[in-house]
C-alpha cells in the first residue's frame, strides 16, 4: 500500500483507511451481522478513490496492510451512469472488467474488490453492507416490505427497498436507478433493504453511518421483541479437516420437527445460503454431514471454511425460525435466480480464496 499513501495527502488518506478498519472490525466481529465472507464496507478516500474490503476475506481480517482494495471508484460510478442497456451486451461480464480494471495495484498479490463493489462506488463517503440477521427475517418474508415502512415511519434516514435482483451489475444498475429517483436535497443518511439479501447503510458522516446501522437493527429487534444474545457458533475438531459443530441452536433445530434434509433446497434464501451450504451439502463429496438419528453435524473442510459454513447455517436457521415465530411467510428466491448464483463466476473466486486461508 506504501506507495500510494507517499503522496501529499498521506494524512488524510491513512485517517481513512483507520476508519475503514474501525468499521470492519465493529461489523465484522458480529456473527449476527455477517457470516463468513459476506457483507462488505467501503470508504472513500478522496473524490477519486476509494478502500473497499477485497473478496473472499472476512470483515474482521481488514487491517490497515491487508483485506482491502483501492479502487478508482469514479471510474465504476461513470461506468453505471453512462451504461446504454437497450445494447445488447454481456454487462455483467464487461461491470467485472471495469471493477478489476479500476483496482490500483500493489506490488505482492493481486486482489479483486468485494462483488458488490459497483453500488459502493455510487454511494455515501462511508458504505456498510451487511447480511443482518434482523434486516434479513424482512427481506426473507413476503410482509417485510410492509413491515419495514411500518417499523421505520418516523425515520430520519431516505429508505429503500430493493426487490430481488442478480447480484452485480443488475443489482447495482437497480441501487442507482433507486437512488436517482430521491430529492437531490435529500442529504440524509440512505437505508437499503436488499430482498433476499441483506441491508446497506451510507453516510458522509462516519459516526451516522454506524450509528444508523445499529438503530435500524434495534428497531428491527424491538419491534419482534427480539431480546437476550444472539446464539455463537462452537467447533470442535474431530480429525484432519473434519470439525463438528457444538453450537447449541443448529443442533437443537435438526433435532426439532421443523428440520428435514431437503430444507435448503425447499427454501433458498439468499446467495452466501447457496454458497456456503447448499454448495456444500447436495454433492458427490459433501463437507456437510448432518446426521439425524445421532444429531451431529460435521464439516469436512478446513477450519475458516467450517466457521464460515456454521455461521451462515446457524444465520439460515435462525432466520427460518424467527419467520416462522412471527407468523411471517417465507420469500425463497426462484429456480432461475439459484442457478444464476451457481454459475456465478465471482462467488467461485470468493470461495477460492476462503480456503487459501486456511494453509
Ligand atoms: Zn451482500
Amino acid at each position: 500500500m506504501k506507495k500510494y499513501f507517499e503522496r501529499d495527502d498521506e494524512m488524510e488518506k491513512s485517517k481513512s483507511l483507520q476508519e475503514l478498519v474501525w468499521l470492519c472490525q465493529k461489523i465484522g466481529r458480529k456473527i449476527d451481522y455477517v457470516q463468513g465472507g459476506g457483507g462488505n464496507i467501503s470508504v472513500k478516500l478522496d473524490s477519486q478513490y476509494m478502500a473497499i474490503k477485497a473478496s473472499g476475506f472476512r470483515l474482521d481480517q481488514v487491517t490497515e496492510e491487508d483485506g482491502y482494495v483501492v479502487v478508482d471508484y469514479q471510474r465504476i460510478k461513470s461506468f453505471y451512469e453512462s451504461v446504454n442497456i437497450s445494447v445488447v451486451k454481456d454487462y455483467e461480464k464487461e461491470s467485472l472488467e471495469i471493477a478489476q480494471k479500476s483496482v490500483l495495484s500493489f506490488s505482492g498479490r493481486i486482489l479483486r474488490p468485494s462483488v458488490e463493489v459497483g453500488f459502493h462506488s455510487i454511494l455515501d463517503r462511508y458504505v456498510i453492507h451487511s447480511h443482518s440477521v434482523y434486516a434479513n427475517i424482512l427481506t426473507c418474508s413476503r410482509e417485510g416490505r410492509q413491515l419495514c415502512y411500518k417499523i421505520f415511519e418516523n425515520r430520519n434516514f431516505s429508505l429503500i427497498w430493493v426487490p430481488y435482483i442478480n447480484p452485480g451489475f443488475s443489482l447495482t444498475l437497480e441501487i442507482s436507478n433507486q437512488l436517482r429517483s430521491l430529492p437531490a436535497i435529500d442529504k440524509r443518511p440512505k437505508v437499503i433493504f436488499m430482498e433476499n439479501h441483506g441491508l446497506v447503510v451510507s453516510s458522509d458522516n462516519l459516526k451516522e453511518a454506524y450509528e444508523v446501522h445499529e438503530m435500524v437493527n434495534l428497531l428491527i429487534k424491538r419491534w419482534f421483541k427480539i431480546r437476550g444474545r444472539y446464539p455463537s457458533c462452537v467447533l470442535k475438531q474431530v480429525g484432519d479437516k473434519r470439525y463438528q459443530s457444538k453450537t447449541r441452536f443448529i443442533l437443537d433445530f435438526i433435532k426439532s420437527e421443523g428440520f428435514e434434509v431437503d430444507l435448503f433446497e425447499k427454501y433458498p434464501l439468499y446467495p452466501d445460503q447457496l454458497v456456503y451450504i447448499n454448495s456444500s451439502m447436495y454433492t458427490e463429496n459433501p463437507k456437510i454431514e448432518i446426521d439425524l438419528p445421532r444429531g451431529t453435524v460435521i464439516y469436512n473442510s478446513t477450519y475458516s471454511e467450517a466457521v464460515a459454513i456454521d455461521e451462515t447455517l446457524l444465520a439460515y436457521l435462525y432466520l427460518i425460525t424467527k419467520i416462522n415465530k412471527f407468523g411471517l411467510t417465507i420469500k425463497s428466491m426462484s429456480r432461475n435466480e439459484m442457478e444464476y448464483i451457481k454459475n456465478w463466476e465471482s462467488e467461485k473466486y470468493r470461495k477460492e480464496i476462503l480456503k487459501e486461508f486456511a494453509k
